[in-house]
């Protein structure tokens, strides 16, 4: 971390690698599989780890190490490795720290993928979760075992965004002697940083806010050093390193990412209190809207409620279809983070595999919609969505 510390969107912008001969402005592509060097000494030194000379984009690349800093000056991290994608993040991450017969606690409503990981593919080496519920955090104590080794959790969360207080989990995981991690995908470091309250690694996946138009997919994992150089040893041989150009592209991207997401959460706090006044909503979700049960814990860690909406349209999985069948305008897709706005419905759509009863635990409820509110003028996404309601009923 630099001694220097200037503001957020000042880092996000003045973050760069040292130019070329060329001294260009931008920073250029490194599109180079390989890195070459003056004589055998030199490169002798590099292979030993005694000088910071770059070896192969495997193991690090310029565009990533540009990316990796931004990241880590946001989160007030102390290092961090980028990943193709959120998910090469979270395994890696994962697979990197734990050894056979550890144990994992994790919040129930975590993105589905991740479910898959904890439940599918960890166990084959003996790696088994324990979810708890975020919003019953009165048993959290009755999940430990002697061998938990991590404490996971998203907040806030996908898609019913829940929200748990990151000062006492940080106090939780370090009376337990756990090591927190925290997915941070739907905050971004920008509205939240979980560090502060104790975290130990904090993911992203840089494909929703961090690229933030829906292009390129990318991951990173930020924090302690010393889990770092763990991940770092995995990673660099078994290849889920972020390409250079994606690197490129979300380094770019983190320039603007202050205000974009300041307009996505001044958009996304107007269509909530719009949604609170119609009669054909039940219930609406977003953090800081005054009825979220967490109301004062989303204002005292999150600078804005962030981009996505969660509310219960009136009629059930019936009208929910028929609500994604008359949208005109904002997106039907499975990616959220991006300037268009995009409307899901999980339950008929990306949770239809589980069962009801897997739904309701997770949160998802048959009315359930979730609105990732875009870059688009506020006046209309609320006209789409309107009417998209009217014809549901
Ligand atoms: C999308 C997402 C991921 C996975 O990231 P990918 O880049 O799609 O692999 C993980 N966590 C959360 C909360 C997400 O929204």
């Amino acid at each position: 971390m630099k001694e220097d510390k200037k503001q957020f969107e000042t880092e996000a912008i003045r973050t760069q690698i040292e130019s070329t001969h060329a001294q260009e402005h931008s920073t250029p592509m490194y599109l180079t599989s390989s890195f070459t060097y003056e004589d055998a000494e030199e490169m002798r030194a590099a292979f030993a780890g005694e000088n910071d000379k770059n070896i192969y984009s495997r193991f690090s690349n310029p565009n990533l190490q540009e990316f990796v800093d931004k990241v880590c000056t946001m989160e007030k991290a102390e290092a961090g490795y980028a990943f193709a994608s959120g998910m090469a993040a979270i395994f890696s991450t994962f697979a990197a720290l734990l050894s056979s017969g550890d144990h994992i606690i994790s919040c129930r409503s975590i993105f589905g993928s991740t479910h898959t990981v904890f439940g599918k593919i960890l166990p084959k080496w003996k790696i088994d979760t324990t979810y708890v519920d975020i919003d019953n955090t009165g048993d959290w104590d009755k999940a430990i075992q002697p061998n938990t080794k991590i404490l996971y959790v998203e907040t806030p969360t996908n898609p019913a965004v829940d929200i748990i207080d990151l000062e006492w989990l940080g106090r939780f995981s370090k009376k337990h002697n756990l090591i927190l991690v925290v997915d941070n995908c739907f905050a971004t470091p920008y509205l939240q940083q979980p560090i502060q309250y104790g975290a130990d690694l904090v993911i992203h996946s840089a494909t929703k806010f961090m690229d933030g138009q829906g292009r390129v997919m990318g991951g990173v994992t930020v924090g302690k050093k010393e889990l770092i150089d763990e991940i770092y040893a995995f990673s660099r041989s078994t290849g889920p390193a972020l390409s250079a150009f994606n690197a490129w592209v979300i380094s770019k991207s983190l320039e603007t990412l202050a205000v974009r997401m300041d307009r996505h959460a001044e958009n996304a706090l107007k269509l909530a209190k719009f949604l609170e006044k119609s009669e054909f909503v039940e219930w609406v979700k977003y953090p800081f809207l005054k009825s979220h049960p967490m109301y004062e814990v989303a204002k005292k860690q999150m600078k804005s409620g962030g981009a996505v909406v969660a509310f219960g349209i009136k009629g059930g999985l019936e009208s929910g279809r028929t609500f994604l069948n008359n949208i005109k305008i904002c997106s039907l897709t499975a990616n959220l983070g991006d300037s268009r706005t995009i409307v899901t419905h999980p339950s008929s759509t990306t949770h239809a595999k589980l069962s009801e009863e897997e739904r309701i635990k997770v949160g998802i409820t048959p009315e359930l919609i979730r609105v990732s509110v875009g870059l688009e003028h506020i006046t209309d996404i609320i006209t789409d969505i309107e009417q998209a309601l009217k014809a549901a009923q």
